[in-house]
């Protein structure tokens, strides 16, 4: 049994998106050329998660985040073998999940530096982590102006092993603010101060430690030379990129960028894509009705828009249950026959209510929500500029009712 209206998920579109981002990370980069970190996060954002990163696996991922414990577990049960990194804090999370799935946490406060000591304590394991700075956006992270006092317990941690770390930015999508230089800047500011607590750590620990520490030292191990095979052993790797980001600046690749939205085909608003990237999901649905109604009179829940003339409608069976939002009334339109059919009325829990006037259609006629149908195409970004919000937003609320289909 299956619904008329379906998302299909073109996982061949995923996997070439995938390679067109480290084939433009490997033309612009050149031999300091970055990896990935494939984000599939709140379900690959609403595509499956088990699904979108087994494919990217296939697609050479060696390294996916996820937002949480529970993701992650969700990742390792559809079958991935790859790394995982989870980003969230995990101040009040059952911690067990990150021994039973082998995730790598990231530590962004001192809470969870302590808990997670203790946990991997527990296990009688050594820890690989990633250790997040706040560098301007204030949610997660150590403030990057207080490292030098707040990280020494973490760093000397006996189960912990610093693998990474990285920074957020607040304002990569927008190329007006400051605040994504001074964050840069902050960051690799940061990072020189990780070094020396760090290998003061080490030092106290009865490590053996090149000596230096100087400022200079740090900034080459750490920002200089990504990835060089100069780099100390246990030199910590380092990443800050998002989808805008990495568009924005090679300066902030790094070891390795973290895009999501640029996987599934849609690049963050305002930017214009310097690359060809396909968008992946397709939201189709199906006429189950088609009525007249007369001038004057009223259609749906408020009955907000009226007939000025005899209007045709069709019935959608696509409604807020499924993720579509209310604000598409009046505002978006819908695929039918190749040309726009605008949504009036309102859009309902169960169903919507496209204007068909002139249109010659029939219950069954395909109706695309987003994507393309003749000449013309519905993308997420233009959805998202009518109703004032963001494509992620629209993308994570596809429902749960909605079957996705892979191909
Ligand atoms: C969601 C997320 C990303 C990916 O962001 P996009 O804008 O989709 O590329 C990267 N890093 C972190 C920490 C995130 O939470």
């Amino acid at each position: 049994m299956i619904r008329p209206t379906v998302a299909r998920i073109d996982l061949d579109a995923l996997k070439s998106n995938y390679r067109r981002i480290v084939a433009y990370l490997a033309a612009e980069a050149g031999d300091r050329t970055p990896g990935v970190i494939a984000v599939v996060k709140a379900n690959a954002y609403g595509h499956g998660a088990g699904q979108v990163a087994l494919a990217l696996e296939e697609a050479g991922a060696d390294l996916v985040a996820c937002a949480d414990i529970e993701e992650g577990h969700a990742l390792r049960e559809a079958g991935v073998g790859a790394e995982i990194l989870v980003f969230g804090a995990l101040s009040v999370s059952d911690l067990d999940g990150l021994f039973d799935c082998r995730l790598t946490p990231t530590i962004s406060t001192p809470g969870a530096a302590r808990a997670v000591q203790a946990a991997a304590k527990r296990y009688n394991q050594r820890l690989r982590y990633h250790l997040k700075i706040d560098t301007g956006m204030n949610r997660l992270g150590f403030r990057f102006d207080n490292v030098r006092r707040s990280l020494p317990e973490l760093l000397a941690s006996p189960n912990l092993e610093l693998a990474a770390i990285y920074t957020h930015f607040a304002t990569a999508d927008d190329p007006a603010s400051p605040l994504f230089n001074e964050q840069r800047l902050r960051f690799e500011r940061a990072l020189v101060d990780v070094e020396d607590v760090d290998r003061g750590a080490r030092r106290n620990g009865g490590e053996d430690v090149v000596p230096g520490g100087s400022a200079n030292s740090a900034v080459e191990r750490f920002v200089l030379a990504p990835g060089g095979s100069s780099r100390p052993e246990r030199s910590p790797y380092i990443h800050a990129a998002n989808s805008a980001a990495m568009l924005r600046d090679s300066r902030v690749w790094y070891d390795r960028v973290r895009p999501g939205l640029l996987l599934y085909g849609i690049v963050p608003p305002p930017l214009a894509s310097t690359l060809s990237l396909t968008p992946i999901m397709t939201l189709t649905s199906r006429i189950v009705a088609v009525k007249g109604v007369r001038t004057g009179e009223g259609v749906g829940y408020g009955v907000k828009f009226s007939a000025e003339i005899p209007t045709t409608i069709a019935i959608v069976p696509a409604g807020y249950a499924d993720g579509l939002d209310l604000r598409l009334a009046g505002r978006g339109s819908v695929l039918i026959r190749g040309r726009r059919a605008p949504i009036v009325g309102s859009v309902c829990m169960d169903m919507l209510i496209a204007d068909v006037t002139g249109l010659d259609v029939s219950p069954g006629d395909e109706v695309v929500i987003i994507g393309s149908q003749g000449d013309d195409r519905i993308d997420v970004r233009e959805m998202a500029a009518q109703i004032g919000t963001i494509p992620y937003e629209i993308l994570c609320r596809i429902g749960s009712r909605i079957e996705r289909l892979y191909r």
